[in-house]
């Protein structure tokens, strides 16, 4: 049997494990012990869009159950190959802001860098899931026209990175972006927007926390989480891990049609992150992408998930429902 073969990822660094991904239906099958009979849709939806997940988001799955909330962010069943109105391939157009290869520059007083086009698992609601990250990968000389580029903008306070995912760089590349980036003296903060904590805790190094640490800058690590089934254990330590480094972590969420679109799981979301020294801090709309559209939850129905919320839970707790909108200055709330 393949679970007796294949090592646990406790075993496993967290490179090893970034290797050992699993990114075809039939292991994810076997794996969770899935019915077969669902195999051939997923794999019809598998060449629209891949699978790709890690063994410790897998590990905090239910074995046996196709419509386990953690399972449906990644195995695509045939809901992708739908198109509906209002949906497009890049629904933040985020082209435009991509001012030079690396950066997207957007909002005033910021700047992200795509620091990685890699990511550890495969969303199937991310909006970047066509951004044209061949064209964002970084040649050491464009490295340097990120930090030229930020260095002759001193209205640029803070420096977010993200991707893919921008903790899939190893520790020594990551603590090189943040020296160069420290030698800039107008940036003061630095913000980290990963899943990696999530689905990749192993990630979550003494280095990287020592890198952090010890940075000049404000840090602040944004994570992504849509469930409270997410906070295990393991994910948990390696949460610790970071607030020890001193770093603020904060939490931001999609809402999704099937997957945590009742208050319940939302507010199961909210404690275990607050438990875990994590603030909610935005819910987020499904951006309109292609392939994603099973997802969506119309603006009256999040409403009235975050008045059941408010009504139940401590201000703090209650996560900002936004919106992305492309063009805007911000991101937009909804109220
Ligand atoms: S981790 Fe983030 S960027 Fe990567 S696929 Fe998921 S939502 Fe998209």
């Amino acid at each position: 049997m393949i679970q007796r073969t294949l090592p646990t990822c406790q075993e496993l660094d967290w490179q090893d494990e970034l290797r050992q991904l699993i990114t075809t239906p039939e292991a994810l099958f076997e794996r969770l012990c899935l019915p077969s009979r669902y195999l051939d849709q997923a794999h019809k939806a598998h060449a629209l869009f891949p699978v790709r997940t890690t063994l410790s988001f897998i590990n905090a799955m239910q074995k046996g159950d196709i419509n386990d909330p953690l399972l449906k962010q990644v195995l695509p069943l045939g809901e992708e190959l739908i198109q509906k109105k209002g949906f497009t391939d890049t629904p933040l157009e985020e082209d435009s802001f991509n001012t030079i290869p690396g950066i997207i520059h957007k909002y005033h007083g910021r700047v992200l860098l795509i620091a990685a086009t890699q990511c550890a698992i495969n969303c199937r609601y991310c909006f970047r899931r066509n951004f044209d990250y061949t064209a964002n990968t970084l040649s050491k000389a464009q490295w340097q026209d990120i930090f030229n580029y930020i260095n002759s903008d001193s209205s640029i306070e803070e420096v977010i990175f993200s991707g893919g995912d921008p903790l899939a760089m190893p520790d020594a590349p990551f603590a090189w972006a943040v020296t160069e980036l420290e030698k800039i003296p107008h940036i003061t903060r630095l913000r980290i927007h990963s899943r990696i904590p999530i689905v990749l805790p192993s990630r979550i190094t003494k280095t990287l926390c020592h890198t952090l640490r010890n940075s000049r800058f404000d840090v602040a690590m944004v994570i992504h989480s849509n469930h409270a089934q997410e906070i295990t254990p393991t994910v948990i330590e390696a949460l610790n891990k970071l607030t020890s480094a001193n770093i603020v972590l904060l939490n931001q969420s999609v809402l999704l049609k099937g997957i945590n679109d009742n208050a319940a799981t939302l507010t199961a979301l909210s404690k275990a992150l607050f438990s875990a020294g994590v603030m909610p801090y935005y819910l987020h709309l499904l951006d309109k992408v292609n392939g994603a559209s099973h997802f969506d939850i119309n603006k009256t129905q999040a409403k009235q998930l975050i008045t059941a919320l408010t009504e139940s839970l401590s201000g703090y707790l209650v996560p900002k429902l936004v919106q992305e909108i492309p063009h805007a200055k911000s991101k937009t709330p909804i109220r």
